[in-house]
């Protein structure tokens, strides 16, 4: 029997959405994985079928991101944040300097824990604008002889995205793309390193996708603890130690999910015409929305907006909430209003959300 579910229009930063025909396929098969009598949650990591669940989620990614043989992908844990110290643990040289590109919060995170392992500076920094833009490309300044670039390609709290990146040639380009990988294509040749926490776009949270170039991770420092080396789990097919199975497992179906849905492409258009659905609000209401986003900066995954006053502002996310649109308030850290419209977002939540600030606008002008 099929029960009926409420679904409800989530807009959460992350964990965020999920696909509804992923999750009811975990359910179909929560309790008797494929015949085993088991879980996946219940599975050794070292039998066959899990071991098939992950390297087909490996196959998976590089298949949609159509990642070049030259990388590996590696599932880990920590979330992003741990990799705000792994990256400056492994690739920090002594004697070099990394820069990094600052562009919100999360930039920021990574760059102070990066200092705790040596020199680093910025390359550029949007932070007296307050974060509303994504830097140019020629204004970019880093060194030949740079460890890495550091860059964080949407910027999950303010709301801004690159739409190019740079092309940095010898030195090592480093992308934090936690909460916009798999919403676009992108060349993943130009990077050295990607790495995202999966719970925005590529399923629960539990799980770190690293794509790494081989010859980078070779270049890497070794003295450092074997959990937090990259090699120790490129070595292993990321299965040094127990793995979040579970986790992988989704993010499996996700990507699954994703390839039926047309690739990347496919998916790149849709969140367009989702994100166009509210940004064309705000930008036909005379002021009455307030973008915080410059407009050639502004973010497909992360749509950040203001109303003229705090009291407004505050009776929009009340009357929000009440018309079921969930998790519509900007940041603690900065407050406003903020829609999340990841990949897993279906076109009607974008469509109703629009109808309802439209609506809004109406009944308060
Ligand atoms: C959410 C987010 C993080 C933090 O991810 P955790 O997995 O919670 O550590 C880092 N960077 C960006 C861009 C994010 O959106």
């Amino acid at each position: 029997m099929k029960l009926q579910v409420q679904r409800t229009y989530n807009f959460n930063a992350g964990p965020s959405a999920l696909p509804l025909s992923v999750l009811e396929k975990a359910q179909a098969e929560l309790i008797d994985f494929r015949g085993t009598g088991m879980s996946v949650m219940e599975l050794s990591h070292r039998s066959r079928p899990y071991e098939e669940v992950h390297n087909q989620a490996i196959s998976s990614l590089k298949e949609l991101l159509a990642i070049p043989n030259t990388h590996e992908v590696l599932f880990l844990q920590g979330g992003a944040s741990l990799q705000f110290s792994m990256i400056p643990m492994n690739f920090l040289q002594p004697g070099k300097k990394a820069s990094y590109v600052m562009t919100g919060s999360w930039s920021e995170k990574a760059f102070s824990e990066a200092k705790l392992f040596g020199e680093v500076y910025h390359a550029a920094s949007t932070k007296e604008g307050n974060y509303r833009s994504i830097p140019t490309i020629n204004e970019l300044q880093y060194d030949k002889e740079d460890a890495y670039v550091h860059l964080t390609s949407n910027n999950t709290i303010y709301g801004t995205q690159w739409k190019d990146f740079p092309d940095t040639g010898d030195v090592p380009l480093i992308a934090d793309m936690s909460s916009d990988i798999l919403s676009k294509p992108i060349d993943v040749s130009k990077f050295a390193l990607i790495y995202a926490g999966a719970q925005k776009n590529l399923g629960p949270s539990g799980v770190t996708v690293v794509i790494i170039r081989k010859d980078f991770l070779e270049s890497a420092n070794t003295n450092i603890p074997t959990m937090l080396k990259y090699s120790t789990h490129a070595k292993n097919n990321s299965l040094y130690n127990t793995p979040p199975t579970f986790g992988i497992y989704m993010l499996g179906e996700v990507l699954n999910w994703a390839r039926d849905l047309g690739g990347l492409e496919a998916i790149a258009k849709r969140n367009e015409e989702k994100a166009n659905l509210i940004y064309s609000v705000i930008d036909g209401s005379n002021g009455f929305y307030i973008g915080h986003a410059d407009q050639d900066s502004r973010s497909l995954m992360n749509l950040t907006f203001n109303l003229k006053t705090p009291e407004l502002e505050k009776k929009f996310l009340d009357q929000a909430k009440q018309a079921g649109f969930v998790g519509v308030n900007g940041h603690r850290s900065i407050g406003g209003c903020r829609v999340s419209a990841y990949n897993a977002v279906p076109v009607e939540a974008c469509q109703a959300f629009s109808e309802f600030m439209t609506q809004f606008q109406k009944d308060n002008n």
